[in-house]
């Protein structure tokens, strides 16, 4: 019987031998009926050998159930199937002369048995050793190209890092530089920290901060600016509460510098820095920073507060010095009140004022009696106490807008803006009055009052320019010393 049937496949089959694919036939008890010339070929097993075998002696893999459950549906009559080459490269074990199995794609399809019921199967492998290792190279290869894609992607997005960072650096130079030209022209060291102030925001943004002054006997600190809302309550404290001011330098608490918190703070900031503002070796204020969240006082961020308590400390010296000599041009040493070059300027702008505005402008012109007497009874340095008393006393008898200057050795003038002749009289008065009340000490002993003749002159009436005006008030001063001096005379 089974003779005849292999005869009879033979015959059917025989055009499979002339393919360049394997092919057997296998009936439904796994038997061997038919393979052919190229499975001979790959398999080094002849035909006669393998016909009429079961396969389970030469191939007993394929009785595992994965392969024998779909042939047995094929013998069923089922559908054709396919064992793809890549999850069953080797339906049949066939090496290549290298050695290496051949990969095979295996189909498997029905064929009736023609006389009787049911069905052989037909096994049909195709070698696809090649196709599937050039799919390999091409796969290596088209991953080898992706990574180099991903990589490029990769460096243009550092690159693009590094100019968005090239432009912020640019941009933080450039309000820099912005800050250091305004703080140039500031005349003031509140000005100055409001344009400071204005900048950091700029330069920090979503970070709050302060701006802090030191007292001139450097034990306060005391705030002059704020901004953002974080800002804790408070508005002065003691210089030794910082550390960053006790240290002479930054005092950063982040996350990634931990550190100890400075006494000054008193609710829970996320991360803080304090930068003391150095000149000339001598701290003059703070710059406090505070972000709510970690990680926004980055390293970054830290080198840029480094420039810039750079700028603002070498400006605010600048400032200072600008400051004190300003101070020492047009202040007299000895008592503190404005010189007569300040006199002459400040004149200059009021009359303007005045004449613009419609306004009077009252001048009181005084001179100490007997100074010289006094002197030569006390001696020079004790006359140089009550001068220095009278500026003081001056100083305090005037009001915001007005001026007390050193107008000579014992003379002093006071410039009243918008006072008529009227109310520069009672003043004069007030204050004529007032100073024959002072009591002075000098090296313990109280001193001999002193009294002041003084002349009272207003502009417009007296005169169409400073210079009238305050003749005018010395001619008025001058009747009052030949009246008898303690005394004050109108022009
Ligand atoms: P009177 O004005 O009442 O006519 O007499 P006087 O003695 O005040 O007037 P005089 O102009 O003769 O002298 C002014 C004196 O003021 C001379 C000088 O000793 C004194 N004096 C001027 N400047 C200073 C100063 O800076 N310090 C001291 N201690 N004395 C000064
Ligand atoms: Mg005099
Ligand atoms: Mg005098």
């Amino acid at each position: 019987m089974m003779n005849e049937e292999v005869w009879h496949l033979t015959n059917n089959f025989g055009i499979l031998d002339r393919l360049p694919v394997g092919a057997m036939v296998l009936s439904s008890d796994f038997i061997i009926l038919f393979w052919n010339k190229c499975l001979e070929a790959w398999t080094n097993i002849p035909k006669n050998e393998i016909v009429c075998q079961h396969i389970e002696q030469y191939f007993p893999h394929i009785m595992q159930p994965k392969y024998a459950m779909r042939l047995k549906q094929i013998f069923a009559g089922g559908p054709p199937t396919i064992f793809s080459a890549q999850l069953h490269k080797h339906f049949i074990q066939a090496p290549l002369p290298n050695g290496a199995l051949r990969i095979l794609h295996t189909t498997v399809s029905p064929v009736p048995q023609g006389d009787r019921p049911g069905y052989y199967a037909l096994v049909v492998l195709q070698d696809v050793t090649d196709v599937t290792n050039r799919i390999q190279e091409y796969r290596v290869m088209r991953d080898r190209a992706l990574a180099e894609i991903e990589e490029r992607k990769q460096a243009e997005l550092a690159l693009s890092q590094k100019t968005q960072e090239l432009e912020q650096r640019n941009f933080e130079l450039t309000q820099l530089s912005k800050m250091s030209d305004l703080l140039q022209v500031c005349l003031t060291v509140e000005e100055a920290y409001k344009a400071i102030a204005a900048t950091v925001q700029i330069l920090f943004p979503d970070i709050s901060g302060a701006l802090f002054r030191i007292d001139e006997a450097g034990e306060f600190v005391e705030l002059v600016e704020n901004w953002g809302d974080l800002f804790a309550d408070l508005k002065s404290f003691m210089y030794s509460d910082c550390w960053a001011l006790r240290r002479s330098q930054a005092h950063w608490v982040t996350q990634i510098h931990p550190s100890l918190m400075c006494k000054h703070i008193h609710s829970q900031p996320g991360e803080y820095c304090c930068i003391p503002i150095i000149a000339q070796s001598q701290a003059l204020g703070l710059l406090y920073l505070n972000a709510a969240q970690p990680g926004k006082l980055t390293p970054d961020k830290q080198l840029l507060v480094g420039y810039l308590t750079e700028h603002i400390s070498l400006a605010l010296a600048n400032l200072k010095l600008r400051e004190t000599l300003h101070y020492q041009s047009i202040r007299d040493p000895l008592t503190g009140l404005f010189n007569r070059r300040y006199l002459e300027e400040f004149l200059n702008r009021e009359i303007h004022r005045a004449v613009r505005k419609k306004l009077p402008l009252g001048m009181i012109l005084l001179d100490v009696d007997h100074f010289k007497q006094f002197n030569d009874n006390f001696g020079h340095e004790a006359g140089d106490r009550v001068l220095r008393e009278l500026g003081q006393f001056l100083q305090k008898s005037i009001r915001n807008s007005d001026i007390a200057c050193r107008y000579g050795g014992e003379e002093f003038i006071l410039i009243l803006p918008e006072a008529n002749l009227e109310n520069s009289t009672q003043r004069a008065i007030q204050i004529q009055q007032g100073i024959r009340q002072l009591e002075i000490r000098y090296d313990g002993q109280v001193l001999n009052r002193i009294t002041t003749s003084v002349g009272v002159a207003c502009f417009p009436c007296h005169g169409a320019t400073a210079e009238e005006v305050i003749r005018a008030a010395d001619a008025a001063l001058y009747l009052a010393k030949k009246q008898g001096r303690d005394r004050v005379e109108v022009a």
